[in-house]
């Protein structure tokens, strides 16, 4: 009596790679939400490393232009390349602000604004929820350039 391969080929996939966003994220993400300020994990992060976008997985800031701005927001005095984020006028309410979103696939961040401190006299003030945070690999190969 043989039992061997009854042939079924449908296993439970796990390689789904579509971006499961939390309610959350996607609120900031795609719709462009605030979360409440003190409420990020990666507020307090310690340790090197990159913040990706958490929509797409690009890398948008490192932890050496990470600052304490008072705010509630995880913040930083530039991207970790400029065409990394992409910068809007936001003028909702008669309040122009500059929105900065993922610029690759347009995830809303949070907003720029210009009372951060020098040298680049700017603060990315960005929602955890639209990171996440890639401690630093002592020997990632595929590190491009540095700045
Ligand atoms: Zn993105």
């Amino acid at each position: 009596m043989s039992n061997a391969g009854t042939g079924g080929t449908s296993a439970p996939g796990q390689q789904v790679r579509t971006a499961g966003l939390s309610p959350e994220r996607y609120h900031i993400l795609r719709e462009k939400g605030t979360e409440p300020p003190w409420s990020g994990e990666l507020l307090h992060v310690s340790g090197e490393g990159r913040f990706l976008c958490a929509g797409c997985g690009q890398a948008l800031f490192d932890t050496s232009d990470k600052f304490d701005s008072g705010s509630g927001w995880p913040s930083f005095t530039r991207p970790l390349a400029p065409s990394a984020v992409a910068e809007q006028e936001d003028s909702i309410l008669g309040m122009v602000r500059t929105e900065i979103v993922c610029a690759n696939c347009g995830g809303h961040l949070g907003h720029v604004f210009h009372d951060g401190p020098l040298p680049t006299g700017r603060r990315y003030c960005v929602n955890s929820l639209s990171l996440e945070f890639e401690p630093q690999h002592p020997e990632a190969g595929d590190t491009v350039l540095p700045r």
